[in-house]
């Protein structure tokens, strides 16, 4: 019977700690997911605001927050 209640807390040890190292690993990995890919950011021409590419508006080069900017800035010349 001692032998089994070796055997049994073996195994809880074990498993305790391949799901605490796996926890860990997937911690570290989505940690390093966003620091490995930051959104890349640019500057609205017109006031200057950040932000992100994805969410810009780019005409010959220059980047953008809104259309209403991009107007604004080709009628200010
Ligand atoms: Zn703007």
């Amino acid at each position: 019977m001692g032998k089994y209640l070796l055997l049994i807390g073996g195994a809880l040890l074990v498993y305790w700690i391949v799901r605490a190292s796996l926890r860990r690993r997937q911690r570290e990995l989505s940690q390093q997911h966003e620091k490995a890919a930051p959104e890349d950011m640019v500057r609205c021409d017109d006031c200057g605001v950040h932000l992100p590419r994805g969410e810009s508006l780019t005409v010959r080069g220059r980047f953008y927050c809104s259309v209403e900017h991009q107007r604004r800035h080709d009628a200010s010349g």
